[in-house]
């Protein structure tokens, strides 16, 4: 199973993938926790997505990619992966189609979770207590990150419905019932 999840930020993508990724036993690949990581340890990828990331913009393709082509090799002894936040851009979205090209495999899910704008603060700024990111405590940003999405990463939209794969969820629904409806598509 090689599954996307797509959706604003704070649709709930990592709170469902957590669920999905236990549910059919996947490898949940979150781009922006690995992001998260590579901050902490001060590597070079690190520096670069630091200032990216407190000003709610995207990363470099080629870096974002070549980091999923790394990680990409060390997942084993699961059923497939899950995608949380990757791709974000249409041209993400090419690199992903060749990338699991060269290696005999295919995307073959692609689900959306879908809220309004609107909720999407109420929601980042909830989680800004308890998660403690800085990219989610300040309302700016939040509005840049909304910008973001709707720009860059809607476009997949139809990237993907092109390719038969696109599937819509309710996310304004509470956590459980977004997952019930998850899983019955899947
Ligand atoms: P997330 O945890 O998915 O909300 O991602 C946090 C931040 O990491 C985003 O606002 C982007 O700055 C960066 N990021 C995460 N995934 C990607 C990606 N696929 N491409 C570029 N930037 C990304």
């Amino acid at each position: 199973m090689k599954l996307i999840l797509l959706g604003a930020p704070g649709a709930g993508k990592g709170t469902q993938a957590t669920a999905m990724a236990e549910k059919f036993n996947l490898c949940h690949i979150s781009t922006g926790a690995l992001l998260r990581e590579e901050i902490k340890a001060e590597t070079e990828l690190g520096k670069i997505a630091a200032g990216l990331i407190k000003e709610g913009k995207l990363v470099p393709n080629e870096l974002v990619v070549s980091m999923m082509a790394s990680h990409f090799e060390k997942v084993k002894g699961v059923d497939g992966f899950l995608l949380d936040g990757f791709p974000r851009t249409v041209e993400q979205a090419i690199s992903l189609d060749n990338l699991l090209a060269e290696r005999g495999e295919a995307v073959c899910n692609v689900l959306s979770i879908m809220i309004p704008d609107e909720m999407i603060v109420e929601r980042i700024q909830g989680r800004a207590a308890v998660e403690g990111r800085a990219d989610d405590a300040d309302i700016s940003i939040i509005r840049q990150r909304i910008a973001t999405y709707h720009s860059q990463t809607e476009p997949l939209i139809e990237y993907y419905q092109e390719k038969g794969l696109y599937k819509e969820v309710d996310g304004t629904g509470s956590i459980e019932q977004v997952r019930e409806a998850i899983f019955a598509i899947l």
